[in-house]
């Protein structure tokens, strides 16, 4: 197999405008927005909701301002399969959905157990998750 994308952590950040409520510290509502603030295009409910907070803000609602949230996620590497099709290898012993090929999620092909052997692994795995062990 040849690697032809390498995993790569991606960095991902949300925006959205929050009002709070005066009464009811902690609750309020947030709508998507720009970096800048700028609220795109809602759901009817939530654009009757974002008047609402608009028309009264500083009175029930305060406009808290812009908050992000923002994560990371692992995007998996993909390979060429020796048939040509694309793998992607977001874990272990990922198949080849057209030839069946077995590979780990570093690309490198996997050998398929012989029934014994998987027959010998199922009776490992349950020895190893039985209480009877400990
Ligand atoms: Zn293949």
């Amino acid at each position: 197999m040849k690697i032809i994308k390498r995993a790569e952590r991606v960095e991902a950040v949300e925006y959205s405008l929050y009002f709070e409520s005066i009464e009811f510290r902690g609750g309020g509502f947030s709508f998507p927005c720009s970096k800048d603030g700028v609220v795109g295009e809602l759901a009817p409910a939530g654009q009757a909701n974002y008047e609402m907070c608009l028309k009264d803000n500083g009175k029930t609602y305060e406009n808290m301002g812009v908050e992000s949230n923002s994560w990371s996620y692992m995007e998996p590497a993909e390979g060429r399969c020796d048939c040509g099709s694309t793998v992607v290898l977001s874990h272990d012993e990922t198949e080849c959905s057209k030839c069946k090929r077995l590979y780990n999620i570093f690309g490198q092909e996997l050998r398929r157990l012989s029934p014994e052997e998987e027959a010998y692994e199922r009776a490992n795995d349950y020895a190893y998750s039985s209480e009877e062990l400990y």
